[in-house]
């Protein structure tokens, strides 16, 4: 961390660490930043927002002018339709890589959308693979897009995207990234990772507050989306023409998100961006495992495929484990976990994410420790049958 880095404050006083993959917990200063009421017509307004573009395309590593970004008012979920109705030509197909719940979602959505797609979908958090790809696309050439997610925020995997880029470029189609719960914590590079167009939101690894999400795509893919979208509030050219014409959204721009947003991009630069943020993330997560599998916990994932945005844990095997009263207990010592979505064994969450440093995850693991002595568990071990289900992961 670079020194202007302000020190990490706890929350408010009774506040919560939210320990959730967004919202997550946010600094003092980027909620004070909301705290004026701006016109959206406004000049003043209209800079914040051209910076606050400006600023998310210098994530990108486009030094060659080929991107421009989009911010769209809704969660993140908006965006990715936005993004699939816009990208995705109505004579096009899709090959979706499903490892979880979101890429799951993205399945759904396009059946809203009336596109063709086919999935190749790998259960609860099995990693979509390079070659299985360039299979897929070769046994169906209608395919002309492959849409990867590439955190999935359900079990945490951090999924192959350079791997998954190389094969969809070796055969000429072209790809799209959910980033999500990844962008501004994990590298993802135009000139590595060759994708038409990615998207993400205010709330997760840039520590705003929820309110939009934003696509980055490339321009010419952008004037190409004229007149396809099935949505006027979800038109991804619309906006972007608008934007540029006018330098305002087309309708009504969560101000005060967006405030606080790019005061969250100025602290995310000043604590050494990109590689900066990876790296506190890194160390929360590293400093949290060890003193889970400490206490007993493991996690579902081998370390080789386990992010620095969020954690799943088995649930302990003992009788004496109940997972809502896990909770409370946790809650009641300032920590919000939150549950897990395997189908095959139970298990729980704990994101890395947000304003918290190791001192705070070596206190998590502290609350831990005491809500399982709270409950009479002895051994935070799984069930045998979780660690068959894990056996099944590749190294
Ligand atoms: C958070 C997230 C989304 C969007 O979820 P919203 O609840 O609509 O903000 C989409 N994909 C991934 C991978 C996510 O983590």
């Amino acid at each position: 961390m670079s020194d202007q880095t302000p020190p990490l404050a706890a929350p408010e006083l009774g506040e919560p660490y939210l320990l959730t993959p967004g919202p997550l917990t946010t600094s003092a200063r980027t909620k004070r930043a909301m705290l004026r009421d701006w016109g959206s017509w406004d000049g003043e307004f209209r800079a914040l927002t051209a910076e606050m573009r400006t600023r998310l395309l210098a994530l990108t590593g486009d030094t060659e002018n080929l991107l421009d970004c989009v911010p769209m008012q809704g969660s993140g979920t908006f965006s990715v339709e936005a993004m699939l109705g816009s990208f995705i030509p109505h004579d096009g197909k899709v090959l979706v890589l499903s490892n979880g719940a979101y890429g799951l979602r993205i399945a759904q959505t396009l059946d809203y959308l009336n596109r063709a797609y086919t999935v190749i979908d790998k259960g609860d958090y099995m990693p979509p693979r390079g070659p299985e790809v360039t299979a897929a696309i070769d046994a169906d050439p209608a395919i002309t897009h492959v849409i990867i997610v590439h955190c999935e925020t359900s079990s945490g995997i951090l999924n192959p995207v350079k791997e998954i880029s190389d094969a969809v470029a070796a055969s000429g189609r072209k790809l799209l990234v959910d980033s999500m719960s990844a962008f501004g914590a994990i590298d993802l590079n135009i000139n590595e990772i060759n994708y038409i167009a990615m998207v993400s939101s205010a709330n997760k690894c840039i520590e705003g507050v929820p309110g939009f999400g934003f696509i980055i795509a490339r321009k010419d893919e952008l004037e190409a989306a004229k007149g396809r979208s099935h949505s006027l509030s979800l038109d991804v050219h619309a906006q972007w023409s608008h934007m540029n014409k006018t330098g305002q959204w087309r309708f009504t721009p969560p101000t005060h998100v967006v405030v606080a947003f790019l005061e969250a991009l100025r602290a995310h630069e000043a604590e050494g961006s990109t590689t900066g943020r990876g790296n506190r993330y890194a160390k929360n997560r590293d400093c949290l495992v060890a003193g889970m599998r400490d206490l007993g916990f493991e996690t579902l994932l081998k370390d080789r495929w386990l992010s620095p945005i969020i954690v799943t844990f088995f649930c302990p095997a003992s009788a004496a484990f109940d997972f809502d009263k896990f909770y409370t207990l946790m809650k009641s010592r300032g920590f919000i976990i939150y549950p897990g979505k395997l189908t095959v064994v139970d298990s729980f969450r704990i994101g890395c994410i947000g304003q918290m440093d190791e001192h705070v995850m070596r206190n998590v693991v502290a609350a831990a420790a005491e809500s399982l002595a709270e409950m009479g568990v002895n051994n935070a071990a799984p069930p045998e049958a979780a660690l068959i289900e894990r056996a099944r992961l590749a190294a």
